[in-house]
């Protein structure tokens, strides 16, 4: 079991995630790296600049070469990593975290998150003697200061400009006082978009909205978008990988919606792969059903996401339920500029309310079971045979997946940092999805008796 790295790297309020343990960690992280190489970057939270030291006097101390970025998104960082050829990067931003948290999320030489499982070698390094750099060996740290031009023209090489210069949409961009500031007004307006700005300066206090892109932080997103009589609004997180949209009349669109559209354009462009996490909703099933794609399912979190790409051939399209979407051509990691580029051309052909009909309708429902730490996986494997035995379709890649038919399923998953179980259902009515997690969510507590 990991002590410290999560799902995606290390998180924490400062008495969990203080300077002792960034220093740490970061000396086994440039360990684990060869001590090559390493890109370090943060966002504008408060605690941010205190981190980066204690990683950049880590990754020192074991020999590392040291690229300090700056502050900027996570994708941007993600992207440097790759284009330098770097050994590993990290990343202090706590993405959709409220701002008194902050976090460590590390990638390897490719831009691929390092998992729990992946991370756990980094903790064992940790418990090791991990010996000084010999003083010949310390280098000055290189400061890269065109990190956030770089990532925009890659965008922009990459998007179809010809065809958004001359719709001209007119886009809302709710940049939430975070790193999308850097990055998406400039690029949108490089696109030949007419650009309007929320929350557009940087401020670690996150004074215009909380930073996760939800429907109920949006609410200011969504007025303006109809005020303005824009033909888009798009939010992002934090650290600017997950992106969420709000179409021409104001719908917010929850973010495997926005996947889905992301999955179905790549595959309308070309046939292959879509790899997305067990717990992403139907509609991304019946889009690659419709448009040819095969769908190939991953374990809850990013860094699995990227993983599964890398060891299959000819993905399109990947991204997870929270509105994480990747683009291949951009790279592994999940990049919400690259992202809404893509449906800002989208939205030249048709209104996003039009694309959006395109898609089946689900409903879902879902609840918490609190539960003892030492039970869940035993839990777990009961669920599984309660669904066998009933003859369902089970999957047991993160928690256990029940399909029971073409429109209905339900997934049980432990947390991985509480003591409870999330139950999930999804059909094509409330009262279905309700039913069928009212029905889980009852094995779990029959299980656990
Ligand atoms: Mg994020």
């Amino acid at each position: 079991m990991a002590k410290y790295f999560g799902t995606n790297g290390i998180r924490g309020t400062i008495d969990k995630l203080g300077p002792e343990l960034a220093l740490g960690v970061s000396r086994a992280f440039g360990e684990w790296c060869g001590n090559g190489k390493v890109v370090v970057g943060r966002d504008m939270r408060l605690t941010g600049e205190m981190l980066r030291d204690a990683v950049v006097s880590g990754l020192l101390s074991v020999g590392c070469e040291v690229v300090d970025l700056g502050i900027v998104s996570s994708p941007t960082l993600e992207f440097i990593a790759d284009k330098l050829g770097a050994d590993g990067g990290v990343i202090v931003t706590a993405s959709h975290n409220p701002p008194e948290w902050n976090a460590l999320k590390f990638v390897d030489g490719k831009g691929v998150a390092v998992s729990k499982e992946r991370g756990e070698e980094v903790e064992r390094l940790m418990e090791s003697e991990i010996e000084y750099a010999n003083w010949e060996k310390f280098r000055p740290v290189q400061e890269y200061k065109g990190a956030n031009e770089a990532h925009i023209e890659r965008v922009l090489e990459l998007a179809n400009i010809g065809k958004v210069k001359e719709k001209k949409p007119k886009v809302v961009l709710d940049c939430g006082n975070a790193t999308a500031c850097l990055v998406a007004p400039e690029l949108y307006r490089r696109m030949g978009c007419k650009v309007v700005v929320l929350n557009g300066e940087m401020d670690g206090r996150f004074p215009g909205r909380p930073s996760e892109p939800t429907e109920k932080n949006l609410g200011e997103l969504k007025k303006r978008v109809v005020g303005e009589e824009a033909d888009l609004g798009i939010a992002w997180d934090g650290d600017g990988d997950r992106v969420v949209f709000v179409d021409e009349r104001g719908e917010w669109i929850v973010g495997d919606r926005g996947f889905a559209l992301s999955a179905m354009l790549a595959l309308m462009e070309g046939k292959g792969k879509v790899v997305t996490t067990v717990a992403t909703s139907n509609v991304v099933k019946d889009v690659c059903e419709k448009f040819g794609g095969e769908l190939v399912y991953t374990k809850v979190g990013a860094p699995y996401i990227s993983e599964v790409m890398q060891k299959e051939g000819n993905v399109v399209s990947a991204g997870e339920e929270v509105g994480g979407i990747v683009w291949p051509e951009m790279g592994m990691a999940k990049d919400g500029f690259m992202a809404g580029a893509k449906i800002v051309e989208a939205v030249c052909e048709r209104k996003m309310s039009e694309w959006m009909q395109e898609l089946p309708e689900y409903y879902n429902a879902k609840t918490k079971i609190e539960c003892k730490e030492g039970d869940k996986e035993k839990v777990l494997e009961e669920i599984g045979k309660v669904a066998r035995e009933k003859k369902l379709e089970v999957n047991t890649l993160d928690g256990v997946r029940i399909d029971f038919n073409d429109e209905e399923w339900a997934i049980v998953r432990a947390s991985g940092t509480e003591n409870y179980f999330r139950v999930f259902a999804e059909a094509k009515s409330m009262e279905k999805a309700e039913k069928r997690m009212d029905e889980w969510a009852g094995y779990v507590r029959e299980v656990m008796e």
